[in-house]
């Protein structure tokens, strides 16, 4: 236990919040969490609430709002500072930079900088002296970044490496503080390129890793063998973060971290002014959300880890709707930009745009063959796991070997019921995220645009329009076969 004169810090955290603004099975909402926030505070006026990012995009409580809604609540909420996350950039960087300027607490990452001038977008840390103590924050963003979002989101930023930027920021830091804490939107996946481990394997001198992107949850933390505390409270805003920590003489003598869930905290009351602010702006989007676009006989197949790793009967109708609204004569479509699952019964605009809320467009390429069995050589090359990449497809069919290494698996492709040639050239129809390269879907990025058909929700509810109700089935057109 830490020595009685120590002075106490309570750290609270979140991470991947994703718009999951309302209390929902796990989820706490936003209200909740500020009145998670609300309680320590009083109790301890030492505390310090972070966010790890990916919080201003997930839900149409966002992205009707192009994130606004999140900013204002956020600082309702009494953020400290935040990261930002890969989701961050979705409206594209302008965005991002209005909405952290909207934002009453600093927005912080040490690696996003302008491709041109080489200049930071955001301050790298800040220093905060909390009851005599210094508080070095610094933030950091998953360099996925550059292939996670829309090409154009990111056409004038690059993401340098996390672990050089942390290594300068804590040289700087070192003798100006006592407590180092990184912001980071990295996380632990091991398909990552930069995660939290492969930082602090490089850098010591962090305190506490605050992390975010891989949904990781840790339950008392992670330490590592050069003494950093990471601290992950997995997804939405099921989890608050709690890390309470003890100086003496500008050093951390103790430290422990737990997460706090919707049973822990059901005696703590909801934050009123957070949840008056996220009532009323439900309030103003109900109206629309509730519009009836068109009505579906089945359920509509979205969960993440089905669309990422194979055939969906949603990825089938969202891939023949690209085939309705442009003429094409094969359509494709990333399993990762499905974001839901629709109901059996009336679909409503809320529920379209749930599903794709990306505010993607249509739009034709005229492709070599030899690409596009290049392109599914790259939807399938985590092949049976999941991966965002995932091709969904129409006016096509084609076999996985997945016994076969990447590059070499995909086989047996039909168009229009006829294999399909190398050198011979299709009108391909896919959203601007593939087109333009978007999940590494690179041989698309060389072409330019054929043809522009509006927005791929619209053309969603154009083609169930058409046919009157959706009914569509897994078919068959994405299936494993061994290699003949
Ligand atoms: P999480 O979202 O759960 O935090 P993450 O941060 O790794 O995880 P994903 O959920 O994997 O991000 O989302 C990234 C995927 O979303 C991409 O691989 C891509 O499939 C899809 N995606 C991102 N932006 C777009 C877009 N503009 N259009 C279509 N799909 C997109
Ligand atoms: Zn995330």
């Amino acid at each position: 236990s830490p020595p009685a004169d120590a002075k106490h810090f309570t750290l609270l955290h979140t991470n991947d919040m994703h718009a999951r603004a309302t209390a929902n099975g796990g989820d706490m909402g936003f209200a909740k969490l500020a009145g998670i926030f609300d309680a320590y505070r009083s109790e301890n006026p030492n505390t310090l609430v972070l966010d790890a990012g990916d919080a201003v995009h997930g839900t149409t409580f966002a992205t009707l709002m192009n994130g606004s809604s999140v900013a204002e609540v956020m600082n309702l909420m009494g953020y400290d500072a935040m990261t930002p996350g890969n989701h961050e950039f979705n409206y594209g960087t302008e965005r991002l930079l209005e909405l952290a300027d909207s934002m009453k607490f600093p927005v912080l990452s040490a690696n996003v900088k302008n491709k041109d001038t080489d200049e930071l977008l955001f301050d790298p840390y800040i220093i905060k002296e909390i009851d005599g103590v210094k508080i070095g924050i610094f933030g950091l963003t998953t360099p996925e970044t550059a292939y996670k979002t829309h090409p154009k989101n990111v056409e004038n930023v690059v993401f340098t490496d996390p672990a050089d930027e942390a290594q300068e920021i804590v040289d700087e830091l070192e003798d100006q503080t006592d407590v180092i804490i990184a912001l980071g939107h990295i996380g632990m996946d091991e398909s990552s390129v930069d995660t939290s481990l492969s930082i602090l394997e490089e850098v010591d001198g962090i305190d506490i890793f605050v992390d975010g992107h891989s949904h990781t949850v840790l339950e008392e933390g992670q330490e590592t063998d050069n003494g950093t505390l990471i601290v992950s409270t997995g997804e939405y805003t099921q989890h608050v973060g709690v890390v309470d920590f003890w100086m003496k003489d500008g050093e951390i003598v103790a430290r422990e971290a737990k997460l706090l869930n919707a049973e822990d905290a059901a005696e703590i009351e909801a934050d009123q002014a957070v949840d008056a602010k996220v009532t009323e702006f439900l309030e103003e989007q109900k109206v629309i959300l509730a519009e009836e676009v068109g009505e579906t006989a089945v359920h509509l197949e979205g969960a993440r880890e089905k669309v990422r790793a194979g055939e969906t009967n949603l990825g089938n109708l969202i891939a023949d709707s690209l085939l309705f609204v442009t003429g094409a004569d094969v359509a494709l479509t990333n399993g990762g930009g499905i974001r839901d699952s629709i109901g059996e019964g009336v679909i409503t605009k809320g529920e379209v745009i749930t599903v794709l809320p990306f505010g993607n467009q249509v739009v034709t390429l005229k492709v070599k063959g030899a690409d596009i069995k290049a392109a599914l050589e790259n939807g399938v090359s985590d092949y049976p796991n999941a991966k965002g990449a995932f091709p969904h497809v129409g006016g096509m069919s084609f076999k996985i070997d997945p016994a076969a290494k990447a590059g070499e698996r995909v086989h047996s492709i039909l168009v229009g019921g006829k294999p399909l040639k190398a050198d011979a050239e299709y009108t391909l129809a896919t959203n601007d995220f593939v087109a333009a390269g978007g999940d590494e879907y690179i041989m698309f990025g060389k072409y330019p645009q054929a043809g522009m058909f509006g927005s791929l929700d619209e053309a969603l509810i154009a083609y169930i329009d058409e046919l009157g109700a959706a009914n569509p089935k897994v078919e068959g057109r994405i299936t494993e076969a061994a290699l003949p």
